[in-house]
């Protein structure tokens, strides 16, 4: 092995493992990927050790260091798989051992007179299968979908399985036209294809967990634990995106439960809850997937609804008042409790194109269906005659 070479496998083996110890040490961070980072860690140990023995095959008898090196390399592609494939709850270890086993019977079989046939085009079958099917486990897997850097894990494996194909299908040609020529090429070409996995892999399997870590706080930092809708945080920053795009009708109803506190004072606070809940669920099967749902405080909900005008937003809030009236929850004793809920009306006009103005015009409705006897929808006023009502009442 020229220098040159030695250099490159020194450097796949330092990187690797210096990624296994930094997938260990991200492990600290990251409880809920544990298992996946250590399965990861396994696996580039496993090609780290794979690559010295292979390096060092010619000092060792027979076909013993190839066939070795070859196996823990195989073996270490293996335990990535594993790792992808478990993020979908799928395993492969039944047909990761039959591989290894049929490969080390292949090489025990051929000893040494097959031993540079095994090497170079035999042994690149199955490593082959095993980067394309983990390139297919992270496309198919359902926690990766939502991911971005998923697609960087499909490209690396997808790409490190086309190449030893194309070692395993097109090098033989190749070789019986150029010879040695091409012999040379493809060991450089799987060498730089070694740098690019070493380095690559772990960076985007650092990069998913992280990733999705993130969103799952974004998750818990922008959704209501109890009835899992949008909280207000949630509803005031998409409100604006959505009033920022608004080609049209614009709608947003604000709802407040009726007399609460007296559920919550006669069948207790767990069944109160479950009222919230059932509210939400009356809200998510009334109202279409395009609008926002939010809980923006304690028994109090806000949706927009785009492209909607006072007309078709009335149906709608009218809609969720008579599906709520109609539902009940039974409480700890057996007791089924309904309640009703009122709600107002705001549709985005010129002196309201923020969530704040649509939301107190809508709020200020809402208290009139409040004062009107409850368990109705009152439209807003627009916002200048709101205000000058206001400031008459002020002046009487
Ligand atoms: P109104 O018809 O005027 O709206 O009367 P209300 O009783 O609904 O209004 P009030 O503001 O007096 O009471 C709201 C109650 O909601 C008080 C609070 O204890 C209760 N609450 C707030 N958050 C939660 C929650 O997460 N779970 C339960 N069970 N109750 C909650
Ligand atoms: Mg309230
Ligand atoms: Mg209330």
């Amino acid at each position: 092995m020229t220098n040159a070479l030695f250099t490159i496998y020194l450097f796949i083996v330092v990187t690797l493992v210096a990624s296994a110890g930094m997938t260990v040490w991200e492990r600290k961070a990251q409880c809920a990927r544990r298992r996946f980072l250590g399965i990861c860690a396994a696996g580039y140990v496993a090609l780290a050790v794979g690559c010295i023995i292979a390096t060092a095959r010619s000092h060792m008898p027979g076909v013993s260091g190839a066939a070795l090196g070859n196996l823990i390399i195989l073996g270490g592609y293996m335990i990535v798989l594993e790792a992808v494939a478990g993020l979908g709850g799928r395993r492969y270890r039944a047909l990761s051992a039959a591989v290894l086993a049929g490969m080390a019977a292949l090489w025990a079989w051929g000893g040494v007179p097959w031993a540079t046939w095994t090497w170079l085009y035999a042994s690149s079958v199955p490593i082959a299968l095993v980067c394309l099917i983990t390139a297919w486990e992270a496309w198919r897997s359902p926690p990766l979908r939502a991911l971005r850097s998923r697609n960087v894990l499909i490209v690396i494996t997808g790409f490190h399985g086309i190449l030893y194909a194309g070692r395993a299908l097109i090098l033989p040609v190749l070789v019986a036209r150029w010879g040695q020529d091409a012999l040379d090429l493809s060991s450089s070409v799987t060498l730089y294809a070694g740098v690019l996995y070493s380095v690559v892999l772990p960076m985007v399997m650092l990069a998913l967990v992280r990733e999705e870590g993130a969103a799952r706080l974004t998750h818990l930092a922008t959704t209501d634990h109890l009835t899992e809708l949008g909280n207000r945080r949630w509803f005031f920053s998409q409100g604006a995106e959505m009033i920022a795009g608004a080609q049209g009708d614009l709608a947003l109803l604000a709802f407040d439960i009726d007399h609460f506190k007296s559920i919550n004072d006669r069948f207790g606070h767990a069944t109160g809850d479950k009222v919230l809940k059932s509210f939400a669920r009356v809200l998510r099967e009334v109202v279409g997937p395009d609008a926002l749902l939010a809980r923006i405080g304690g028994e109090e909900f806000a949706i927009m609804l785009p492209g909607r005008d006072g007309a078709a937003a009335r149906r709608i809030g009218q809609a969720v008042l008579d599906g709520f009236a109609d539902s009940a929850v039974v409480s700890r004793t057996g007791v089924a409790v309904s309640a009703t809920v009122s709600g107002g009306l705001a549709e985005l006009e010129t002196a309201a194109r923020d969530v704040a103005s649509l939301l107190g015009l809508a709020d200020r409705a809402l208290y009139c269906a409040k004062t009107l006897g409850r368990n109705r929808l009152e439209p807003a006023l627009p916002s200048l005659a709101a205000t000058s009502a206001i400031a008459e009442m002020a002046a009487a």
